[in-house]
């Protein structure tokens, strides 16, 4: 049997992030992904002459920010796109009540001002909330506190359902209290023009990655393991698992022994959420010109609320929308045509007749994908922001998870992955690493 130091499993931005450090630290690794190419969640499609992120688009905060850092080091082409945190304002947004019609600048600002004054309400409420509270009990709270009428309150309540699911893709009912804690965002926000897959592409480089390896069993002792890829077994002194907790849970993937406390009640308290992307392509825009998002509030506007202009990519008119939470869970199995006449029954609320079909359609299913089952893990009620950390903690010094899900500061991010996979390098050599050592040329 093949032996090697460190196995890492998946050749997502963690496994990579993980590999590479120990590749340079002189280790031999080996990484095993399950699909064609490496990347993982991290996803750009170009099968239409075209660049879409099926994945993560965004940096979310480039201040202090390693991906950052990272992007700029190989040479990565940003565009300044400061909406993806679901802001309220700070850019330009169009903002359209439940008739269609836009706010102006002065009722846009009174809303927003709105959110800020539940988001700060928010805050103490969170902080001595009891441990099973969802994020609706905290946030009708907060809401009671305003003495708004009825209209207003409304108003603020379905942005902060609507923040829960493009957030986190979980009903606002079924995501803990602390669950959107890490949204700080620090600094713009940033996409990739050329893709963000390039990101992966380099990290990649001169590594051992075997693709098509798909693993189904981690077997560990005090002093290694071995991994089973269908018929064949690899052993290792170490190994760094960095598949994805709906992966972790479904059964196809077995750890034996089990996972030890804490890091199987920490599993048990994180899920998947449902959250998927739509592009749009357009032969001309007919949406508010210079603005990064258009927006409508109201009960019609339930699913479809948020279109994001990526015209500024490419150059194509392309709008952008996302079937999250509730969303997500109904049109699954819904084909193209009856998610677009949906979506655009909701465009022509706002702009009539001016709304034309588009000519190209684009998106994912990360819930029906084998290999993420879906798209990133959010905190269910009773979980704590801990749970996170409590994730990576080192299983004998020989087992280490990694991944988006396992870094609190910053879950559900390529951020958090990254940053996951270089503490798991750390553990497994027992020593610090400068994060720069991943992008630094080869000494
Ligand atoms: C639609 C969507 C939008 C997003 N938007 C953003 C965003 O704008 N900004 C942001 O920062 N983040 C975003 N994210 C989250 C971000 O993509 C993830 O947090 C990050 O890419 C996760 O990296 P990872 O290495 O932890 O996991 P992954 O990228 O999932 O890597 C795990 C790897 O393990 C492999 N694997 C799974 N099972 C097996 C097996 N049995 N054997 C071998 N290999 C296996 C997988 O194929 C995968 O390559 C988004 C995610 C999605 C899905």
């Amino acid at each position: 049997m093949e032996h090697v130091d460190t196995i890492v499993v998946g050749a997502g931005v963690a496994g990579l992030t993980a590999a590479r450090l120990l590749h340079r630290a002189g280790r031999r690794v080996v990484i095993l992904e399950a699909r064609d190419r490496v990347g993982g969640r991290v996803w750009t499609d170009r099968s239409d002459g075209h660049m879409t992120d099926l994945g993560a688009s965004w940096i979310h905060g480039i201040t202090d920010n390693p991906v950052a850092a990272a992007a700029a080091a190989f040479g990565m082409r940003t565009v300044e796109f400061t909406v993806g945190g679901y802001q309220p304002d700070g850019r330009p947004i169009a903002l359209h009540d439940p008739d269609g019609t836009r706010l102006s600048d002065a009722e846009a600002a009174a809303f927003a001002a709105d959110v800020h004054a539940i988001d700060e309400a928010l805050v103490p409420i969170i902080a001595r909330s009891a441990p099973t509270a969802s994020y609706r009990e905290v946030a009708e709270e907060a809401l009671a506190a305003q003495d708004w009428d009825d209209e207003r309150a409304e108003r603020a309540r379905e942005y902060l359902e609507h923040r829960a699911e493009e957030q986190y893709g979980a009903w606002i009912e079924d995501l803990a209290a602390h669950g959107l804690d890490d949204d700080l965002i620090e600094g713009d926000e940033v996409v990739f023009p050329d893709g963000y897959d390039r990101l992966p592409e380099h990290l990649a480089r001169d590594l051992d990655v075997r693709l098509g390896a798909i693993v189904t069993r981690v077997t560990w002792t005090g002093t290694g393991v071995v991994v089973q890829l269908g018929a064949a077994e690899l052993s290792a002194d170490t190994c760094i698992v960095t598949v994805p907790v709906g992966v972790l849970r479904s059964g196809s993937f077995t750890i034996e022994p089990p996972l030890p406390e804490p890091v199987a009640g920490a599993l048990d308290r994180l899920t998947m959420n449902d959250f998927e992307k739509i592009v749009l392509r357009f032969e001309h825009r007919f949406w508010d010109d210079d603005v990064y998002v258009v927006r409508r509030q109201g009960p019609a506007a339930r699913w479809w609320h948020s279109w994001y202009d990526l015209t500024r990519l490419d150059g194509t008119p392309t709008l952008l929308t996302f079937a999250a939470g509730s969303a997500a869970v109904a049109t699954r199995g819904w084909d193209d045509e009856r998610i677009v006449s949906s979506i655009l029954e909701q465009l022509r609320g706002i702009y009539g007749d001016r709304v034309t079909s588009p000519i190209a359609v684009e998106r994912s299913d990360w819930r029906g994908d084998p290999f993420a089952r879906g798209s990133y893990a959010y905190m269910t009620l009773g979980s704590t922001t801990a749970d996170h950390d409590a994730l990576a903690t080192p299983i004998e010094g020989v087992l280490h998870l990694a991944g988006e899900a396992t870094w609190t500061d910053d879950p559900a991010t390529v951020t958090g992955a990254l940053c996951s996979g270089h503490r798991a390098a750390e553990n497994v050599l027992g020593a610090t690493i400068p994060i720069e050592s991943l992008w630094a040329p080869p000494a």
